[in-house]
């Protein structure tokens, strides 16, 4: 049993390894996905920097005609003038053709009011497009580095896994598949050290016995508490 244990341990080391080198495969593509997302944020803000551009030419629009209106009835009000019969009715239009020139005049500030916004806003959707082509240039870039890196994983997960197949034939059925039920419930971690006459892996402090039956290197000991099997420390 002494050598299945030590083929246990070996292939332990493996497969933490195994279990690292998955778990960075799961991981290296959600950064991707976060720079990914970036680039949809910053182009979302540009949509919207252009539909304000598009709102305010459309209110530019509004107040241009609201100001043509009101200059028409400045020229309707003078033509009256003309007509007027009494001082009275003079007086009323001149009064009329007063309020239209002080609407004409806030009409046309409400125009470079809109004009100044639409210049803002415009400045701020091309700086926009500047801010989308940087975090496309970031997203890119993360890209390759990820995709190298995933084929330096994938490499390494290749080599192990032949370590791996090397290894099994020389471990006893039952051994192995107590050994395989454990690493698949315990996230990789099947074999571990008594450490202190403790469990590597969950550290609960064993029993006597327990602790007995690992140095005896006899049979498979599992820890009490988490069921991982018990070897002892390397040189112990
Ligand atoms: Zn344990």
């Amino acid at each position: 049993m002494a050598d299945q244990i030590e083929t246990l341990r070996k292939l332990q080391v493996i497969d933490t390894e195994l279990f690292r080198l998955r778990a960075e495969q799961r991981q290296k593509p959600l950064a991707l996905e976060q720079a990914k997302q970036r680039v949809t944020e910053e182009q979302a803000k540009g949509q919207a920097l252009d539909a304000r551009v598009k709102a305010l030419q459309m209110q530019q629009k509004e107040k241009e005609l609201e100001l043509s209106t009101r200059e028409g009835n400045v020229k309707k009000f003078q033509l009256q003038l003309f007509q007027v019969k009494t001082n009275k009715e003079y007086a009323a239009i001149q009064q009329e053709i007063a309020q239209a020139k002080a609407d004409i005049s806030l009409a046309e500030e409400g125009i470079l009011a809109v004009l100044e916004a639409i210049d803002l806003a415009m400045k701020q959707h091309k700086a926009q497009f500047a801010a989308v082509a940087k975090q496309q240039d970031a997203y890119r870039a993360e890209e390759a580095v990820v995709a190298k890196e995933l084929a330096v994983v994938q490499a390494q997960l290749a080599d192990y896994e032949r370590q791996r197949g090397e290894l099994l034939p020389l471990i006893l059925p039952t051994a192995l598949s107590t050994y395989e039920r454990v690493l698949a419930n315990r996230d990789g971690l099947a074999l571990v050290p008594l450490i202190q006459d403790s469990c590597g892996g969950c550290h609960m402090v064993q029993p006597p016995q327990v602790v007995n039956e690992v140095r005896l290197n006899a049979k498979l000991v599992m820890c009490q508490s988490c069921s991982r099997i018990l070897c002892l420390q390397d040189g112990a």
